[in-house]
Formats: C-alpha cells, sequence, structure tokens
C-alpha cells in the first residue's frame, strides 16, 4: 500500500449555543485531513487548538509532499520521518500538530485496511469508555451556570468540567486584575457546586491563564469545594511551579493535552507536577505518540484522562490501552464535529460504547466540510 494523495483543509465551524435558550453562537477551528491510498482507502485525519491555517499549510506545503510514495500503515517510520522534517530540534507546537493529524489518518487507514476499529487495534482494554462533560464556559454568567449543571447532571453525566482563570493572564490590560478573576472563579465553582450537589465530581480547567500566585490562592479557595481536578492551572504548564503547587494544594493536579514532546510528558511525571497527564492524539503527536505517553504514565503510576477535548479520536486511546481512563465531552468540539461527520456515537449516563466501525469510525460530511472551509 502507498500514500497517494494527503490534503488538508482549516476548517470554521459555527453553531448556536441551543441550551437553556442562550441564542449567542459560538465557533471552533480545526484540521481536516485526508489521506488516501493506491488501493482506495481514504483515512480521516484531525488537529486542533492552535492556529489550523499554519498547520493546514504545513501539511499540504510540507509534510504531506513528503510522504507519497511512503507506506501508511508503517506508522512509526512516517512519524520518525516527519519529526525530522517538522520539528528536528524537539520542537512542539505547529509541527506536532501537522504530524498529529497525518497520524489519525494514518491509523484510520490501518483499522481500515485491517478491518478492525483502532480501539481493538491499540489494545482492546474495554468496550465502553467513561466519560466526563465539560460545559462550565465563560458565557455562561454565574446564575446559568447551575442551570447549566443541571442540564448536563440531567443529561447522565456525573463528572462535569468548567473553565476557571478565563484568560486571566492576556485579559490583565483591560483591566481585569487577576485577584478580581479568581474571586469571580470562586463564585462560579460555589454555584456550581449548590447546584450539583455534593455527589457530583466538579472538575476545572485554567487553560494556562494563571500565574502560580493566583493558581495556588484560588486552589486554597477552592479545596472545601471537593474539586476532582485542577487542569492546566499554570501558564505554560511550566513544571517546576507545577510542582510548588501540587505540594501546597490537595486538588490534584492535570495537565499534557497541548504538549507535543514525549520528554515533556516524561519530565512532567519525574518531578511529580502532575496527578493526571493528559496526551491528546490529536495534539500531542498522534495515536503512534500517545501510546507511548500511555506507557510512560503506566510506568510512573500517573493515571491518564482525557483534556484538550475531541472525544471521538481520544477514546479509541482510552479504550485501548489498559490504563485508559476518562474521555472529555466537551460541548463545544461535540457540536464542531455534528456539523463535519455524519453520525457520532452519544454518551449513555456517563460512558461512550465503542465502535465496531473499522479504523476511527467517523464519516466526514464531504459537502460540509467544503462549506466550512476557511479560504
Ligand atoms: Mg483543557
Amino acid at each position: 500500500m502507498k500514500i497517494t494523495r494527503v490534503h488538508a483543509r482549516a476548517l470554521h465551524i459555527e453553531f448556536p449555543i441551543g441550551v437553556l435558550g442562550i441564542t449567542d453562537t459560538q465557533s471552533m477551528n480545526c484540521v481536516f485531513t485526508e489521506v488516501e491510498t493506491d488501493d482506495g482507502h481514504i483515512g480521516y485525519g484531525f488537529s486542533a487548538i492552535t492556529n489550523v491555517e499554519v498547520v493546514t499549510t504545513a501539511i499540504n506545503k510540507v509534510a504531506g509532499p513528503a510522504i507519497l510514495g511512503d507506506d501508511p500503515v508503517a506508522t512509526e517510520r512516517v512519524w520518525d520521518k516527519l519529526y525530522w522534517l517538522l520539528c528536528p530540534r524537539g520542537q512542539g507546537g505547529h509541527g506536532m500538530h501537522a504530524i498529529a493529524a497525518i497520524d489519525v489518518a494514518l491509523w484510520d487507514i490501518k483499522g481500515k485496511a485491517l478491518d478492525l476499529p483502532l480501539w481493538r487495534l491499540l489494545g482492546g482494554a474495554r468496550k465502553k469508555v467513561p466519560v466526563y462533560a465539560t460545559f462550565g464556559f465563560g458565557f455562561f454568567d454565574r446564575d446559568q451556570l447551575g442551570d447549566a449543571a443541571k442540564h448536563w447532571i440531567g443529561l447522565g453525566f456525573d463528572k462535569i468540567k468548567m473553565t476557571v482563570g478565563m484568560n486571566a493572564l492576556a485579559r490583565r490590560d483591560e483591566p481585569r486584575p487577576l485577584e478580581d478573576a479568581i474571586r469571580a472563579d470562586v463564585a462560579r465553582v460555589q454555584a456550581v457546586r449548590e447546584a450539583a450537589g455534593p455527589d457530583v465530581g466538579i472538575y476545572i480547567d485554567a487553560n494556562c491563564s494563571l500565574d502560580p500566585l493566583h493558581a495556588i490562592k484560588l486552589a486554597k479557595q477552592l479545596e472545601p469545594l471537593d474539586i476532582a481536578f485542577f487542569e492546566e492551572p499554570i501558564n505554560q504548564n511550566d513544571i517546576r511551579p507545577m510542582v510548588d503547587m501540587r505540594r501546597q494544594t490537595s486538588i490534584p493536579l492535570a495537565c499534557g493535552q497541548n504538549e507535543g514532546q514525549a520528554h515533556r510528558f516524561r519530565d512532567l511525571m519525574i518531578h511529580g507536577a502532575v496527578d493526571v497527564i493528559q496526551p491528546n492524539v490529536v495534539i500531542s503527536g498522534g495515536y503512534t505518540q500517545c501510546i507511548k505517553v500511555a506507557g510512560m504514565a503506566q510506568a510512573f503510576n500517573v493515571t491518564i484522562d482525557n483534556g484538550g477535548a475531541w472525544p471521538f479520536h481520544n477514546m479509541h486511546l482510552h479504550g485501548g490501552v489498559a490504563n485508559g481512563g476518562l474521555v472529555e465531552c466537551h460541548f463545544l468540539s461535540i457540536e464542531s464535529c455534528k456539523r463535519i461527520f455524519k453520525s457520532l456515537p452519544e454518551q449513555e449516563n456517563g460512558w461512550l460504547t465503542l465502535p465496531e466501525t473499522p479504523g476511527v469510525g467517523l464519516e466526514p460530511d464531504l459537502n460540509a466540510v467544503h462549506d466550512l472551509e476557511i479560504h
């Protein structure tokens, strides 16, 4: 089998929020990638949470042409070739997103060629994976957050995640002092705990938006509210202050979704910076690297969960490997996927059942993809 075509498209997806009577729209961007083989297989790759036009150009102009004629099933060989092409001095960033998008497509092809769903190909550890809902976005005001929490609990979730920080460092010159930002966060998380009751797991995510001082301060104030984990609490996932923070708070810490190179995952674990490590297959170098990160996590006895959204790609990793964990049913990413793919698995009572269709099992609506393309 040989790779005959690689083509990526940058997509911009807009959709109405559509819950609690809110009529505003939200949007997400992603990279949709097709890899075709000489025997007619097409693999669909994906990446997101970065500048999608840069990644699309990297694939179409550099990475794609370099792997034409290569064996798509030789995922280690192709990954290594792309590493030396796009990030030869250990860079992460856009190059690693481009590798992830292509690698996801190659594993999709491998599954289709072998007639196996990807989670079985990766090890087949479990037929269904536990999920949590990411619902608590900044567009909900404090009063709406409680209702939103009840809405998602009503859908069957007993684990729910909300954002904190909300770009606090980036917005400090509005002015919006970090003290004000974390004071608002405490009130928002309190509103969600009151609405959710004591038995629902509440997870928080600062998306790297706080400095260590305010991340620790916020964590201390939220400790009485029984927080399941605090994701990306500190700017840049900076390892040394993450270690300091982990020693100072009883709230478990998580990160990894935006990391590129394997050594960053190793260092986060070897220094004891995290309780939960979060490789994301559409960001952290595809399935090829994420199964290695999962192996490292097993050796370090560190839990892995999905952060950084895109559950329909990440569920295969967590279903495949023995130490797989929670998959993130991220509301905005699921709404985005509904506009790209024809049918999607749905969670039931906090579980996603993995598909038996070969490969990743996502069939795109190519007319919709065409309409969503950024030109
Ligand atoms: Mg996150």
